[in-house]
């Protein structure tokens, strides 16, 4: 204990020792900079090398000469970057390095699935390693930070962005935002295989009013701080660098104005120590939002805490003036750019700038085979089974199969949404991939049939990296037509229809979430063939799937994989893998239903459980409450069996603790993976509160006929909630737990919290 100690003590000195060292150093580098000079460390602006908002910024490298760039991103290669950063170390006059970000979503030039499918596979480490490799590739690629992770809790899936984040549940999104975080900056920022994390978008971007993109955020405290705060603090504890702001008005206050938001919340409550970067223009965009001209929104928006102007170059050419009418405080401006200069220190630059540009690193540690073998296996378990009927999955590795559908074909569709660097040139489709992995064993006959993916002004609309599917000028007549003459002549059909990548992701809301009618009629046409058909579906959100799951014998959910989507496929199709994700946001039955959570509150007139419509009750008239797929649901080639329930006792004091064990049983005859989930209901508060929440869950590997005891702890704390008064504490009383397969299908118990 003492040695624990001492080693702690001498850790934290250390900190303190490297922090004035820091501070020395920045304190110096204040005293020479001029105002003009500290105003550009807070401009940021892009490199160009992708298109992620509405403008781009000009005459950069003469800005960076004129002192007037703090960082640059959408810029990569080591050769590329040095250039520039050589005219920020060499020919200003202060020589202060310039730091070097991207939006290295999922991945780099090795992708792994959307964050949607990562979200998932519930496997922390697991992501956590892809952060890892996602910040090994970037920064070998000239890179130190990274726009990433998004955690924003979305509900919505109209949302385009719904893609990007983890899911709609709060405990599994910290948790993931936390390993995130860990993975990209590991334990030392200065390493040159480590980058900053940027968490974003903060807040409540994904609360969008009718899950349109960019729209206004209404919301309660109670709300925010049980259920769509916590991913960003979590991210902010695990220690991430900087935070970006959000476009949306939050309760009247657009967040990029936000003082309670980004100082007295983030700052003061949080203890946040890294810079604030605002979303691409954002705070041009407060004009819009109706908040004053572009100098009194760069002032308010400096004033509210942000630190660095994305893009809009608002600061660089309003807060010398408005210092000067005494509308900005120098102090407020010195602050902001401490912030940047501390984590270009943390980040090495000052030390050696090029610290980023090996072109030694971009040539053996990007695209390493095991940082495909990695994607390889996230993909896998990333998919989510969400009917098997028949058990025609998995495929037998003989006979003729039928692979048709706009997704069948194109390698540049499956990286998935914010894939900007993906290695798109080595990313075979479908057909491909089948093709290699296969061989001779199983003949596959195709049609592919680009016009059929959505009609063509939408397509045209939904494309923002470029990546469409080309489309040819036959007919849908005709296109149907040759896919149901080779199902005809198939053992079996797989179709691999649904959105397009560019259908989510930014700007990409939908009112109709179902598959667009072009594919749905390809098919129905197919089933009526009668060959037992497969529907591999690719989605960036939860599609309405409410037809397909009663009339299609088998649905596999891709999201979109990654570089490595195709071998994944086949290894799941064909039973190499077993899939074993589980959904991470519920999939309604209709666009009506939404939003639709697991978690929500009981409401003074619940339907009794098992009743879809009772009158005075709190119900649709054509619809039932029910999802199609909820939370926590996906299937496997095994099956599992939950039983023996128990409590290691029926009450415990604030403060301790209880466990709950059960037994998984694998009862199918292939091994598989299970994620038991632990829920948790107060069942009594001085608030409402939701009628399950998720509190912990396990990944665990059964073999055939295997059995494991599952056991989970739960303390006093985990019974924690922001009250009226916002005071996080757990209160006495009753509580439910059920643990299970996913958040309907249950077992239940209970305890009693006690003083
Ligand atoms: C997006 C951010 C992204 C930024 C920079 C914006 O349009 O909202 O998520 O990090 O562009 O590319």
């Amino acid at each position: 204990m003492l040695l624990c100690l001492t080693a702690h003590a001498q850790q934290k000195k250390a900190v303190s020792i490297h922090d004035q060292k820091m501070n020395k150093f920045i304190d110096g580098l204040l005293l020479k900079m001029t105002l003009e000079e500290k105003i550009g460390q807070l401009n940021l602006l892009t490199g160009g090398e992708a298109t992620t908002g509405s403008v781009v910024s000009t005459g950069v490298e003469d800005k960076i000469r004129k002192g007037q760039v703090g960082g640059i991103f959408s810029l990569t290669t080591p050769a590329r970057i040095r250039k520039v950063q050589e005219i920020a170390v060499t020919q200003t006059r202060l020589k202060i390095p310039m730091i070097f970000g991207q939006d290295v979503i999922h991945g780099y030039k090795t992708t792994f699935p959307i964050p949607l499918g990562m979200s998932c596979t519930w496997d922390i480490d697991l992501i956590q390693k892809t952060a890892r490799v996602a910040a090994i590739e970037a920064s070998a690629d000239g890179l130190n930070w990274t726009f990433s992770p998004m955690v924003d809790i979305s509900r919505d899936p109209r949302w385009g962005r719904i893609s990007e984040g983890s899911g709609e549940d709060t405990y599994l999104g910290s948790q993931i935002a936390m390993a995130m975080v860990k993975g990209y900056q590991g334990d030392d920022l200065s390493k040159n295989n480590t980058i900053m994390a940027c968490v974003k978008h903060f807040a409540l971007y994904g609360a969008a009013e009718a899950g349109r993109d960019y729209n206004t955020t209404d919301m309660s405290l109670n709300r925010m701080y049980n259920e769509y705060l916590p991913p960003y603090k979590a991210a902010i504890e695990a220690g991430a660098g900087s935070v970006m702001t959000s476009f949306n008005d939050i309760n009247g206050v657009p967040a990029t104005a936000n003082k309670w938001l980004m100082t007295d919340l983030l700052r003061k409550q949080w203890g946040f120590k890294g810079f604030v970067v605002t979303d691409y223009t954002a705070i041009n965009e407060l004009i819009d939002h109706g908040l004053g001209d572009l100098q009194k929104v760069s002032a308010l928006s400096l004033n509210a805490g942000v630190d660095m102007d994305m893009v809009g170059e608002g600061f660089l050419s309003t807060l010398k003036k408005s210092v000067q009418q005494g509308k900005v405080k120098t102090t407020q401006i010195d602050q902001a750019c401490r912030l940047i200069l501390e984590a270009k220190y943390k980040l090495g630059l000052f030390e050696d700038p090029f610290r980023y540009c090996n072109e030694e690193r971009a040539k053996t540690e990007i695209l390493k085979p095991e940082h495909l073998q990695l994607a390889r296996e996230a993909a896998g378990q990333s998919f989510v089974l969400l009917k098997n009927e028949g058990n025609v999955l998995p495929l037998r590795k003989t006979g003729t199969i039928a692979l048709i559908g706009p997704l069948s074909n194109t390698g540049t569709n499956m990286p998935g949404t914010w894939s900007v660097n993906s290695d798109l040139a080595n990313t075979v489709s479908l057909l491909d991939g089948m093709k290699a992995a296969l061989g001779s064993q199983v003949k596959i006959l195709h049609s592919f049939g680009a016009n059929l993916m959505a009609d063509e002004e939408y397509q045209k609309r939904a494309t923002m990296f470029g990546r469409d599917i080309p489309r040819d000028s036959r007919s849908e007549e005709d296109i149907i037509k040759e896919a149901v003459d080779i199902a005809k002549k198939s053992d079996v059909v797989v179709a691999a229809l649904g959105e397009s990548s560019e259908m989510t992701g930014e700007s990409s809301s939908r009112t109709n979430l179902d598959i667009p009618e072009t594919q749905k009629r390809l098919l129905e046409a197919l089933l009526k063939t009668g060959k037992p058909v497969v529907l591999v579906l690719f989605s960036g959100r939860p599609l309405t799937l409410s037809w397909e799951a009663q009339n299609v014998p088998a649905i596999l959910n891709v999201w979109f994989g990654g570089t490595e989507t195709a071998k994944a496929v086949t290894d799941v199709l064909f039973g190499d893998v077993n899939p074993s994700g589980k959904l991470t946001t519920t999939f309604p039955k209709n666009v009506g239903q939404i939003p639709l959570y697991y978690s929500h509150k009981n409401t003074g007139r619940p339907l009794v459980a098992g009743q879809w419509f009772s009158k005075f009750r709190s119900n649709y008239l054509d619809v039932d409450n029910d999802p199609l797929y909820p939370f926590g649901y996906g299937l496997s080639y095994t099956t599992f069996a939950y039983s023996d329930l128990k409590m290691s006792n029926t009450s415990f004091k604030k403060g301790g603790s209880v466990t709950a064990s059960i037994v998984v049983k694998n009862t199918g005859s292939r091994e598989g993976r299970e994620i038991v989930q632990l829920y948790v209901q107060d069942l009594v508060g001085t608030e409402t509160r939701p009628v399950k929440e998720l509190k912990g869950f396990q990944k665990i590997r059964l073999l055939p006929g295997e059995q494991k005891t599952v056991t989970f702890k739960i303390s006093s704390d985990d019974l924690r909630f922001y009250n009226a008064a916002l005071k996080y504490d757990s209160e006495l009383g009753d509580f439910k737990i059920f643990i299970g397969g996913n958040s309907m299908d249950v077992m239940e118990s209970s305890f009693k919290l006690k003083n």
